[in-house]
């Protein structure tokens, strides 16, 4: 996989649209997204998380694979073998950045009314974006806690 760039508005005032989840954990796991201001295509994937905030991997695709295989996977395909061979597909196209996604979800009031915040922060040296899938990580707050990032 080789190392893809962010979009401007990634490093200055990051706000994705999560276009399709494609693995959920309580909340967001994968998923499919573009920036709102420049609509380029990233995939994020879940690497840690607390109660509030989510830090998952990053990487930007091409918008064509994504428009493909969201209509693919809307088709809602009982074939389960063919929807992972889309998303290794995809998978392939993928472009790792070298820094990770923060999601924050902010509640105003103790209602539903929450607010979703997005942060992308680059990583300090020597430290390295988790690879593995997020079941086989350690999902305790430590990673997010080590970015030392004011979210
Ligand atoms: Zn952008």
């Amino acid at each position: 996989m080789s190392q893809g760039t962010p979009c401007s508005h990634l490093t200055s005032q990051p706000d994705l649209e999560v276009l399709f989840v494609t693995d959920t954990y309580l909340s967001i796991a994968q998923a499919f997204t573009r920036c709102t201001a420049c609509l380029q295509h990233y995939q994020i994937e879940l690497v840690d998380l607390t109660t509030s905030i989510r830090a998952f991997r990053i990487s930007t695709l091409p918008s064509q694979v994504v428009a493909a295989t969201v209509q693919s996977l809307q088709k809602g395909s009982c074939d389960v073998d063919r929807a992972s061979a889309e998303l290794s597909f995809v998978s392939q196209s993928a472009e790792l950045l070298p820094g990770v996604m923060l999601r924050q979800e902010h509640s105003e009031d103790a209602g539903d009314n929450k607010t979703v915040r997005w942060v992308y922060t680059e990583l300090a040296p020597g430290m390295q974006v988790p690879r593995a899938d997020w079941r086989s990580l350690a999902c305790d707050g430590s990673f997010i806690k080590s970015l030392n990032c004011d979210i």
